[in-house]
């Protein structure tokens, strides 16, 4: 290893670890000021006030999105980080409490800025050592469909410069504060969103014979696309419907005219997710037929597979061991959650890792997107080192 590389590798740690009440600061006024996907104005503003400080060169893109650059050359590596909140009322007691009665950062995004301003003020500071030019990517949206990051990269964010690896990283409630899991190839799956009508005739709930139920239609319907999800997938391949609302009827005598569902399908594999939208269209308006009943389904088609690139995955995962030993960089168990990090996958190497969040006292802490999600501040100090010191290593590569 470069020797100023190595040198700069002590100090990067070091100076994250002084900078943590300053991101401690940062973190909270985030948390207390959430804002929902596509509506991140203040927090936006926030943002380019904080980069403004640090004479870092930024512009705003994609609505409420910034992109900056710090360093100079032809070689350039990206970060990212979502800036969006979650319509949750937080429950969790914290004196930095959400101000935004029903808006919340439950999905860690608020650590995961802080964490790249950190990097971003850690990157400005050796900015005469960099080999090229670190991108900042501070993106809205990620809650939400499309996803912000379709829309950065619509609006140019991967150009001028564009990156040879892009970087992310989100907190992991599964995993002990400081602990970096990775994973090579397939990470999170492909996620649709379903939305079902069956609609059969109203009658008196005493003469079903007269109407077409609509009830009996959707219960039916249900165990029919689980036994299809089981026996039209290759087992090889993970995939997952879940039916996750359903609404239909008003009182105890009357067969209702319609019946709504909603659901969520998971999957890895492209050629299977496509083949699964054919099969859940066919057997929703040919089961609800069988019943006299007019079925129809719409598929909202969400983000793609996030899949990390091998030679990316392999280089973050040195770094972090070099860093941090052995014992805090362990393997990802692939999950079927979606994150639109996978836009950015598609069009250049990229690697998502988990950084643990989990207090070290407690076995167990609220999930992601839970009302009482409160991760440890302290995994702030891994997760920016490890960002800044990835940039620069990348960029150090012959
Ligand atoms: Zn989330
Ligand atoms: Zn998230």
């Amino acid at each position: 290893m470069d020797q100023g590389v190595k040198n700069l590798m002590n100090s990067i740690l070091e100076l994250t670890e002084l900078d943590f009440s300053g991101m401690s600061a940062i973190r909270r006024t985030i948390h207390r000021n959430p804002e929902l996907s596509f509506q991140e104005f203040e927090t936006s503003k926030y943002i380019q006030s904080v980069l403004s400080d640090l004479n870092v060169e930024h512009q705003v893109i994609a609505g409420t999105g910034v992109v900056a650059h710090i360093g100079t050359g032809a070689k350039c590596v990206a970060l990212r980080a979502d800036i969006d909140a979650l319509p949750i009322l937080e429950e969790t007691d914290l004196e930095f409490s959400s101000v935004n009665p029903g808006v919340m950062h439950a999905c860690g995004h608020d650590m995961h800025t802080t964490m790249l301003l950190s990097a971003a003020k850690i990157l400005k500071g050796c900015e005469a050592e960099l080999n090229g030019v670190v991108k900042l990517l501070f993106q809205p949206g990620e809650e939400k469909s499309p996803g912000g990051a379709s829309l950065m990269i619509a609006g140019g964010a991967l150009q001028n410069p564009t990156p040879t690896m892009i970087f992310g990283q989100h907190i992991n409630p599964g995993a002990t504060c400081g602990e970096v899991s990775f994973v090579s190839g397939p990470m999170m799956a492909a996620a649709d969103e379903l939305y079902f009508t069956v609609r059969g005739f109203g009658a008196h709930a005493a003469q079903p014979q007269t109407g077409r139920d609509p009830i009996v239609a959707a219960a039916g319907l249900i165990q029919h696309l689980q036994t299809l999800i089981t026996r039209r997938r290759n087992p090889l391949l993970p995939g997952v419907l879940s039916i996750t609302s359903i609404h239909g009827g008003s009182a105890t005598n009357i067969i209702p005219e319609v019946v709504e569902m909603k659901g969520t399908l998971r999957a890895f594999d492209q050629e299977w997710r496509e083949f699964a939208w054919e099969f859940i269209v066919d057997a929703t308006e040919k089961f609800c037929a069988l019943h006299g009943c007019q079925g129809t389904v719409e598929i909202l088609k969400g983000y793609p597979p996030l899949v990390n690139d091998d030679g990316a995955t392999n280089f973050a995962r040195s770094v972090a061991t070099s860093m941090f030993g052995d014992e805090r960089v362990t393997d990802f168990e692939p999950k079927m959650w979606a994150e639109d990090f996978s836009f950015y996958g598609e069009q250049i190497p990229a690697c998502f890792w988990m950084l643990g969040g989990r207090p070290a006292e407690l076995e167990f802490m609220p999930g992601l997107h839970n009302s009482k999600f409160a991760p440890d501040e302290r995994a702030m100090v891994t997760g920016a080192a490890l960002l800044a010191q990835v940039a620069v290593n990348a960029l150090a590569q012959g």
